[in-house]
């Protein structure tokens, strides 16, 4: 048995092996010791191997799920080793000693799961490969779970943040891969040969060319070909459902990178939680597809007007019906979650209660396709979606027929098959209770010839059914007349068999076998039919998704208040009234009104400076216009009084370094990067904001820097920009940069304490309140007091030498600063080119040097 296990564990050296024994999954070795430290169950040992027992753990097969599920949360892989003949034929094969076949049925890992209880139902579940082939860059995802598959041709540039997007469960990348720190998973390299992956497509959805699908790249087809061959070898053969690629192009989402949804907190907040994200503030959804979708279309909002307006138009049908909108939400929440029963059925590890669901969610889809379908002059999608809620009539149907009204997971007992579908099986059904009838009779009849009122007819699975009595009036039993033979005596009870029992029990259980062969023979009949209409199935879950997903954007926008937004052509971005959801929420749970502002961008006045005290809400302002924005273009309507845009092509999110200090990385040198990231991407249509940066060094370096950042973006990038900070001195950039306008919170000291009003208004703030802020944090009074002192002599100083920024009034305009210095290349350039070093004494080179840097 070692030596088996052995061989299979060699298979499966990245993962813990569940070997199959009996009733249990038993682990040994190292994959005992980890699996015992993480699920915290006892460590035994069992035999010996090379002189030292072997530890040893086990879990019983019939939880194996919830062991599983403990397993991957903490990272690792499972390889499940089952028998793959029964005893019975191992013994044909080999005589009565000979081991029972196992081998590896299928590896369990992050990215391909499809069971309930593993899955988050509102979270989709993404398996991701990269592929590379004539230096493009493209990225496969499969969610197995419902069988969506995409193809995204991301290139290097677009990959993290397409990554980003996505958050994979799962990251496949080939072995030599430049993106191999990406992955989490590493595979051989031919599983992504680009021609390959091209002919496991085509084989996999039975055509000849890929064309009807779109126009895929080599990177593509060898992502596509390195996802299918993992998911191939997880399921050893049994690939999952995979609906054919829908081909993404990243440039018809807004662009919005790592860092700025980790500061924006689009769907988790930075410690990963759901709850306190956007989505979370958002979601209404009523059923698990509908979060699922929601969550990706916040994660990659629109670029194209039409189709958000189309989403927009949805949610203003139910916005404006409220009977309409309850009563398919309330349609909606009792629906079972169609695609993820599918993607089990598809994965073959189907049950009769995944039957169940899908005839149940489609009879509901059915029941709202007809209702929905009489609405007069619908929307474009909802003429769209509705049709596809109908048309499995006939699934329904036979699916009513067979099944019965709650079919149970387990199908190894039966009973699933409705009665009176299959006369034959009813047939066989009644012999058994018949059967079952009789061995009562039986029981009462044993029981007044032998006198014995406790006298029992049992079932267990090694004896069947017979006869049990208690040890101290077996006696009459054993007599050799009796009639009863003896086959068992235990601690109290002895029992026995009869002939007249045996032959009605014989009847018993063969029925009852047949009758559970001829339910199996069913299952798969319509199992197959499902698969057969997994594609129309799959597009009804779709479209459920898509109804429950506006419903909730609808219910969610009464509920607040919020509006419809405007989609313009111009670079616009006039918000009347803004909110920022999450912490208005957060506010009123406490009882306090948020705070609503307006923020009106326009061709000349597209960068707006926000000044004010700490506190005072200048991080709010900025993240409730960059969620604005999100909102729109992912189709949903806005919390503020009114909103009119222009479409957002790229989303950047930066927060001055100390605000992350928990991060714990270099954390300026993040800053930094991540500026750069900005000044080198943002066009005149992005959007962007800069909360305080420049912060996370010096007040000298760190004001130079923000100076230069404005600056650059002001006349660079041209972009629409919202940038707080608290060095006042920048204010004066509103001279050099017409297009730049001052912006402040609004605060009044009122008998000495500070009253932060949440208000942004024009013009610069007047002070800083620093001292005030920190009376309100609580700084007891000397220390407070000593600050006010060392304050008088910093500003007696200011006033003497002009300051922090005294001399920035000279400073060059951006432009000409940077020809000044293209200029002073060039001529540097010139000047070294002309000399000949070889020909220089150690004193002339000297002095040239000395000439180069005079140039500077
Ligand atoms: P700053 O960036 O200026 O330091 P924040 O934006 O972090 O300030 O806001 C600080 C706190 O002030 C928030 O946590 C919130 O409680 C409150 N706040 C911010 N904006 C508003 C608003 N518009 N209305 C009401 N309270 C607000």
């Amino acid at each position: 048995m070692m030596a088996q296990y052995l061989a299979l564990k060699a298979d499966a050296q990245d993962c813990l092996l569940f070997y199959r024994m009996g009733d249990f999954f038993e682990l040994f070795f190292d994959d005992a010791r980890a699996a015992s430290a993480t699920l915290d169950i006892a460590l035994t040992a069992r035999g010996e191997h090379e002189g030292k027992p072997i530890p040893m753990c086990g879990v019983p097969a019939h939880a194996a799920e919830g062991y599983l599920a403990r397993l991957i949360k903490a990272g690792h892989r499972v390889a499940i080793a089952d028998q793959t003949e029964t005893p019975a034929e191992a013994k044909k094969r080999g005589g009565s000693k000979a081991l029972v076949e196992r081998g590896i049925i299928r590896v369990v890992t992050a990215g391909t799961l499809t069971e309930e209880a593993l899955l988050d139902a509102r979270a989709a579940n993404w398996c991701v490969a990269i592929g590379e082939a004539g230096g493009e860059v493209a990225v496969a995802a499969a969610d197995i779970s419902t069988g969506r598959f995409e193809l995204i041709e991301t290139g290097a540039a677009n990959l993290t943040t397409e990554l980003a997007r996505l958050n994979p469960a799962e990251t496949i990348v080939a072995e030599d891969s430049a993106f191999a720190e990406a992955a989490t998973t590493l595979r051989p390299k031919p599983g992504f040969d680009s021609a390959r992956g091209e002919a496991r497509l085509r084989e996999l959805y039975g055509v000849a060319t890929l064309d009807g699908f779109g126009a895929f790249s080599r990177a593509g087809l060898a992502a596509a070909g390195g996802l299918i061959a993992y998911l191939d070898h997880t399921a050893k053969g049994a690939l999952p459902f995979l609906r054919p690629p829908v081909l993404r192009n990243t440039r018809a989402a807004m662009a919005i990178d790592a860092a700025t949804r980790e500061s924006l907190e689009l769907t988790a907040t930075t410690s990963g939680a759901r709850k306190g994200s956007l989505l979370d503030a958002v979601d209404r959804t009523v059923t698990g597809a509908g979060a699922r979708l929601l969550a990706a279309d916040l994660g990659a909002p629109l670029l194209d007007r039409t189709a958000i307006e189309a989403r927009l138009d949805l949610v203003r049908l139910f916005h404006e019906d409220g009977g309409l909108r309850e009563s398919l939400r309330a349609t909606l929440r009792a629906l079972p979650d169609i695609g993820r029963a599918l993607g089990r059925i598809a994965a073959g590890r189907g049950s009769p209660r995944d039957l169940g669901q899908l005839r149940d969610g489609l009879d509901g889809a059915w029941r709202l396709g007809e209702k929905l379908g009489r609405i007069e002059q619908p929307p474009a999608l909802l003429a769209d979606l509705a049709p596809r809620l109908r048309g499995h009539g006939a699934l329904i149907d036979l699916f009513t027929r067979a099944l019965v009204a709650m079919p149970p997971i387990d199908a190894s007992d039966g009973g699933y098959i409705a009665p009176g579908y299959d006369a034959a099986l009813d047939d066989l059904r009644d012999t058994g209770a018949g059967g079952r009838r009789a061995i009562a009779a039986l029981e009462a009849d044993y029981r007044s010839r032998t006198g014995i009122a406790s006298l029992k007819i049992k079932h267990n699975g090694v004896l069947g059914y017979h006869i049990e009595v208690a040890a101290r009036v077996a006696d009459a039993l054993m007599a050799p007349d009796s009639g009863f033979t003896h086959r068992q005596t235990l601690a109290g009870v002895v029992r026995f068999n009869a002939a007249d029992l045996h032959e009605v029990a014989m009847k018993v259980s063969q029925s009852g076998a047949h009758a559970i062969a001829a339910e199996a023979a069913h299952l798969e009949d319509l199992t197959q039919t499902a698969l057969d209409g997994r594609e129309a199935i799959a597009a009804t879950a779709d479209a459920l998704a898509r109804l429950d997903a506006a419903a909730g954007l609808a219910d969610r926008a009464v509920e607040g208040g919020w509006v419809r937004p405007a989609l313009v052509d111009h670079s616009c971005f006039e918000i009347e009234g803004g909110r920022h959801p999450v912490v208005e929420d957060a506010l009123a749970k406490r009882g306090e009104r948020f705070v609503a502002n307006d923020c009106k961008l326009s061709e000349d006045s597209r960068l707006w400076l926000v000044t004010g005290p700490n506190m005072g809400g200048k991080s709010t302002f900025l993240r409730q216009n960059a969620l604005i924005a999100v909102l729109a273009q992912a189709g949903a309507y806005v919390p503020a009084s009114s909103a009119t845009l222009g479409l957002v092509d790229r989303l950047f999110s930066r927060v001055g370094a100390s605000d992350n200090l928990a991060r714990g990385r270099s954390t300026f040198m993040v800053e930094m990067v991540e500026t750069a990231a900005i000044l080198a991407q943002a066009t005149p249509r992005s959007f962007v904001i800069l909360d305080e940066v420049g912060r996370g060094t010096s007040t000298y370096d760190g004001l130079a820097i923000a100076w230069a950042v404005v600056e650059a973006i002001h006349e660079d990038n041209r972009c629409r920009c919202l940038f707080a900070t608290h060095y006042h001195e920048l204010t004066r950039l509103a001279e050099r940069c017409d297009a730049l306008t001052l912006h402040h919170v609004r605060a009044r000291e009122w008998k000495g304490d500070l009253v932060l009003l949440h208000e942004v208004s024009e013009g610069p703030a007047d002070r800083s309140y620093g001292l005030a802020v920190a009376r309100l944090a609580g700084l007891p009074p000397v220390t407070i007091k000593r600050a006010k002192a060392v304050l008088d002599k910093l500003e007696a100083g200011r006033a003497k030498t002009g300051g922090l920024a005294a001399g920035l009034d000279d400073l060059p305009l951006f432009a000409a600063a940077a020809q000044e210095e293209e200029k002073t290349v060039d001529t540097l350039r010139d000047v070294l080119a002309a000399i000949d070093a070889d020909a220089l004494t150690p004193r002339e080179a000297l002095e040239q040097l000395y000439r180069l840097k005079a140039l500077l």
